[in-house]
């Protein structure tokens, strides 16, 4: 029997791209292409029967601002979200520098990153703490979902034969960012990122946000809420119902490991106590 060819189509549109995924209903969506040939060291690759190469849509590379988002094209490189310079919000520009080295983040793509399945990679915490929401489009529909429910433990919210197309972040000034890795990705261990940002006005905390994205997705937004409108510094009793409730998290979650979540609580622990007197 003849060997099955790999097929891939090189759609201009994304007309033309839902045509062919109709046709071949098991094709794989290729962006950078840095995951799916990740560790492969053999001289031939091995790639998926049917590959639908996202790199000719000229609408998934395109990035626009206004004056309240940042709006990201699916196929634009993480290199060149870094380049936008200092209307990406920090918590996001530090979070796309931490992935891999130089050459990776000219390869792989926000849309790819984000659609990675098996966990949540690096700018997913960033993402999330930002309130930034996904245009998700198949043959008939378009929608809009939040990275936080996206992005929900187990499994991406993405369904059979939809493409992830934009990336939309939310403009706001924030006072404090804080960005912390834990682990080595590079090498393919475990490893995750902790987001924590903040909004002071006049002393006041009016908002903040700390979101753990890697094996799994922590962010407690009780504890979140229960300083909102607190005067800053916190009092010290604030500052501890703060760090316990995240320990909590962390002891009644299966994920990440040990070491990884005692990472985590002493980075929360130094980031909240420095808000106390
Ligand atoms: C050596 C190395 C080091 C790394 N280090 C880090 C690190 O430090 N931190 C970190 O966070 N990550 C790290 N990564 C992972 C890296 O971030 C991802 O490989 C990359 O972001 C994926 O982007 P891509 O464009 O190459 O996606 P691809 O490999 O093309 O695709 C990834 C997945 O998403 C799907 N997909 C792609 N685009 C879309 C879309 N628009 N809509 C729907 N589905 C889509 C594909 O079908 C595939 O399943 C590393 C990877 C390598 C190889």
């Amino acid at each position: 029997m003849a060997a099955q060819h790999n097929q891939v189509f090189f759609p201009g549109s994304l007309g033309e791209l839902f045509n062919a995924w109709t046709r071949f209903p098991d094709a794989v969506p290729f962006a950078g292409g840095t995951e799916i040939i990740r560790g492969q060291r053999s001289s031939s690759l091995v790639l998926p029967k049917n590959i639908l190469a996202l790199s000719e849509i000229e609408e998934l590379s395109r990035m626009s601002r206004t004056e309240r988002y940042l709006e990201i094209g699916a196929m634009v490189k993480l290199r060149d979200i870094i380049r936008l310079g200092k209307i990406v919000p920090e918590a996001l520009t530090r979070s796309l520098e931490g992935v891999a080295g130089p050459h990776l983040r000219g390869l792989a793509t926000i849309g790819g990153h984000i659609c990675h399945a098996a966990c949540r990679l690096d700018c997913t915490a960033a993402l999330i703490a930002l309130d930034a929401i996904y245009e998700l489009r198949n043959a008939q529909n378009v929608r809009w979902i939040s990275a936080a429910r996206f992005s929900q433990p187990g499994r991406l919210a993405l369904e059979k034969q939809e493409l992830l197309t934009r990336v939309r972040i939310p403009l706001d000034q924030w006072d404090f960012s804080a960005y912390r890795k834990f682990g080595d990705r590079n090498s393919g261990a475990e490893g995750g990122v902790l987001i924590f940002i903040m909004k002071n006005r006049k002393n006041i905390l009016t908002s903040l946000r700390s979101v753990f994205a890697g094996e799994c997705l922590l962010r407690d937004q009780d504890s979140e809420a229960a300083l909102t409108g607190k005067h800053l510094p916190l009092s010290h009793r604030d500052a501890q119902d703060f760090f316990s409730r995240w320990r909590e998290t962390l002891s009644s979650s299966e994920k990440p490991s040990p070491l990884i979540k005692s990472e985590i609580l002493g980075c929360i622990e130094s980031l909240i106590y420095n808000l106390a007197d």
